[in-house]
């Protein structure tokens, strides 16, 4: 492990590359703090995924990953949904991180435990070491405003939340339809939805939260967790936290040199995250929806998955059987060869959305996408999926108003291709694409000072560096007395 230094924090990311992401960002603003390292100790079930073993180059050598041995699901039924998976890999892992706790007593001086939001079981090993405990939320505001209000809804209202016939209030936003609540809330009966209530009562157990978002992004619900509660943690922005680096092997993919022979602002990149998946019926649909727009696009194509929407959460390593062009309407490509590109599985997302080509972006709204939207700048149409992906669309083009939906087709679910052209076209060359380009840009340059040196960030984590400094003076004056 690490050489003795001053401080030590441990960090705990639940599996998952859209939690580990900020988690890592925020551990690089942690070690900006003088003699302070961070050991990321990471639960799962199954070995990292190619993209995520690339986060874990360039690190600084105060961030020192650990991946903890591997938990077992052996025992539980086939169709656990995967919110039970995530949060039980850190309960099962506990173990493990008792042992990473032991082992570091003594040697250095451990001045906190981080979590995120499927974590908080880890918060009983802080408390047995006696180590203060943090909750990193990596998700938004408006889901941590929810979070904390779950469990009084949890009382108020009866029967599933998708057939509540009123909206559900959440403090600071915009109320919300039952059924566009995250996923494991619509299953009341399910392990995922008692898991998810069991972690959001435990966040009041936190000494402090760190939300990744900002409140110029969302201001009402910014102010409405800042409101001091009994028993309610202080919450911190630390947003936005996005990578600024991902080129793998220091090789330029080819579809960023695609990118650089197009016009200004006039690509839409197509992307539904690490984990999203569309049906065959969508996959082909939206191939020919956006043909019809007739803009130019860059779509990141994943084989087609009929059962669920999240099918390549934990990776799809069948990179030879995942060619996009397999999973494309007959004709296709040849007929969009001249303004389209394809690419299979994975493109390195934040070098796409940094180029000045990119002039839209059709995204799943998970949540680091929607930020890694927001600071370049880059105009939505929000097409979300599963996790809390609806809240984060809802969030997004009725709130804040930076994106466009469109709709699905009553009866079949699925988004038809005029209307997928019509809102393509809306965003890119539309008079309201133009006002919410606008605003974006405004956003954009909030989030740039937010990031900056004297940003959220930065003004968290010195915040936390003078109180650790002060608890660890205490504590060895004491022991000299
Ligand atoms: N990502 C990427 N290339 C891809 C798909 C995803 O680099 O082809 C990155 C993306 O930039 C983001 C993360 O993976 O940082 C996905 O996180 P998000 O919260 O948006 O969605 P999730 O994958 O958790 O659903």
């Amino acid at each position: 492990l690490h050489k003795p230094s001053q401080f030590h924090i441990v960090m705990v990311p639940s599996p998952g590359i859209g939690h580990l992401i900020p988690l890592l960002q925020f551990a690089k603003r942690l070690v900006s703090l003088p003699g302070l390292s961070v050991t990321v100790a990471i639960p799962s079930d199954a070995p990292p995924t190619k993209p995520q073993k690339a986060l874990f180059t360039n690190l600084p050598s105060t961030i020192q990953p650990l991946f903890l041995p591997l938990v077992s699901f052996h025992d539980l039924p086939k169709h656990t949904k995967i919110e039970t998976i995530i949060a039980l890999s850190v309960t099962r892992s506990l173990p493990f991180l008792r042992h990473l706790f032991q082992s570091l007593i003594g040697k250095t001086h451990l001045a906190a435990l981080i979590v995120d939001h499927f974590s908080t079981d880890a918060f009983d090993v802080a408390i047995e070491f006696n180590v203060p405990r943090y909750l990193f939320f990596p998700p938004s505001a408006m889901s941590l405003s929810f979070a904390f209000q779950l469990p009084s809804l949890d009382q108020i209202v009866a029967g599933e939340f998708r057939e509540h016939p009123e909206l559900i209030p959440i403090p600071g936003c915009i109320p919300i339809h039952g059924k566009d609540l995250l996923e494991p809330a619509q299953d009341r009966e399910d392990d995922a939805y008692k898991l998810l209530l069991h972690n959001c009562k435990r966040y009041r157990l936190a000494d402090a939260v760190f939300v990744n978002s900002f409140p110029e992004l969302e201001p009402e619900a910014m102010k409405a967790l800042l409101v001091e509660e009994a028993g309610k943690p202080p919450v911190y922005p630390v947003g936005p936290l996005v990578r600024n680096d991902c080129s793998e092997n220091g090789k330029r993919a080819e579809c960023l040199k695609w990118l650089d022979e197009q016009p200004n602002g006039s690509v839409l990149f197509v992307s539904f995250g690490s984990g999203g998946t569309l049906s065959s019926a969508q996959t082909n649909e939206l191939a020919l929806g956006l043909e019809m727009s007739e803009q130019r696009f860059l779509w990141v194509v994943r084989k087609p998955n009929d059962e669920a929407a999240n099918a390549t959460f934990f990776g799809d390593e069948k990179e030879k059987e995942n060619e996009a062009w397999r999973f494309l309407p007959e004709g296709f490509m040849e007929r969009t060869k001249n303004r389209g590109m394809v690419v299979s599985s994975w493109a390195p997302q934040v070098e796409v959305l940094r180029h000045e080509s990119t002039g839209g972006f059709l995204s799943h709204c998970g949540w680091n996408s929607t930020l890694e939207g927001v600071v370049n700048g880059v105009p939505l149409i929000a097409w979300p999926l599963y996790a809390e992906q609806r809240m984060n669309a809802h969030m997004v083009t009725e709130d804040i108003k930076v994106g466009l939906r469109p709709k699905k087709k009553e009866g079949s679910g699925i988004v038809e291709k005029e209307e997928i052209a019509e809102v393509v076209k809306s965003l890119m060359e539309g008079e309201e694409g133009k006002r919410i380009r606008e605003k974006m840009k405004n956003l954009k340059n909030a989030a740039e000072r937010g990031a900056g040196e004297d940003g959220y960030s930065s003004k968290a984590v010195c915040e936390m560096g003078m109180k650790w400094k002060k608890t660890m003076m205490m504590i060895s004056s004491s022991q000299e007395g």
